[in-house]
């Protein structure tokens, strides 16, 4: 669907938390009329018919994936049955019922909780600012094939994470540096730095807003159902402490909250 630059700019002043779903209905719309480019006058229209409805476009919770698809030559670890996973629970938890029920009928989208996966570090749907944040990771295994020296890694590793060690003619990764992007197996040609570990990091708490904050990652890493058990108590807990519509992130204070030493 082709946009007015004037459209575009219009778009570009929709506060942010709502932009993508006036975006998308706005070209729904457009469609539906058989229009193939979209104009100021059709933003315009749709913004405030969304802006009226806000309360009926609350569906409880915000689940984002980052644009790879499973396409992404990034990835570290694939998603798609993952996010599928968690939105079957967010719908079987009837996020909105607890909303009303929380807050009243006056809901919001920023009310929502919010949810976002990427599949690597690069974290292009914002993990780091949401109630839950998951990334894919692939961590790198040093094996016995020889290594060429051809610095390969090191060039790679955009976390400087790697060094090469002359004497021992081998790779050195320091584990504090590397975010287990996966990148640096991908490259090594020998088979030294192999894919070991797959599997997700868990970022909690994070949100934006009047008191903006980054989410705190859990130690460790976790495969799919661990990322599943998470968003349970995550969910559980919010729901027991929720006040007021008090977001995931106001009332979380640390791992022990969800169960987690
Ligand atoms: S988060 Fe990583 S895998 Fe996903 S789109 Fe961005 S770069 Fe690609
Ligand atoms: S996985 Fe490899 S490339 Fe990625 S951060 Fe770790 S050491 Fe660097
Ligand atoms: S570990 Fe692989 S990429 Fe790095 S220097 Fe050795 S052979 Fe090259």
């Amino acid at each position: 669907m082709k946009w007015t630059n004037e459209a575009e700019e219009m778009i570009k002043r929709i506060p942010f938390f709502v932009r993508k779903k006036v975006r998308a209905r706005v070209e729904q719309e457009a469609m539906a009329r058989g229009s193939q480019t979209v104009t100021i006058c059709d933003v315009d229209a749709a913004r405030k018919r969304f802006m009226e409805k806000m309360s009926g476009e609350v569906k409880g919770y915000q689940l984002d994936t980052c644009f790879s698809q499973g396409k992404c030559p990034n990835m570290a670890n694939v998603s798609s049955p993952l996010a599928e996973r968690i939105e079957s629970i967010l719908k079987q938890e009837d996020l909105r019922d607890f909303l009303v029920k929380s807050v009243g009928r006056d809901i919001k989208l920023h009310h929502e909780l919010k949810v976002s996966i990427s599949e690597c570090p690069n974290a292009c749907s914002q993990p780091q600012i949401k109630d839950i944040g998951i990334v894919g990771a692939c961590v790198p295994q040093i094996t016995d094939t020889p290594c060429t020296m051809c610095g390969k890694c090191v060039d790679t590793c955009k976390d400087n994470a790697i060094t090469l060690d002359e004497n021992s003619e081998a790779p050195v990764i320091d584990r504090s540096l590397c975010l287990s992007c996966g990148a640096c197996a991908k490259a090594c040609p020998s088979g030294t730095i192999a894919e070991g570990q797959k599997g997700y990091r868990v970022l909690l708490g994070g949100k934006l807003g009047r008191h903006p904050r980054l989410a705190k990652e859990l130690p460790g890493l976790f495969d799919e159902d661990g990322v599943l058990e998470i968003v349970k108590r995550c969910i559980a807990f919010y729901k027991a402490n929720s006040k007021n519509g008090a977001r995931f992130a106001e009332i979380y204070t640390g791992p022990e909250c969800i169960g987690i030493k």
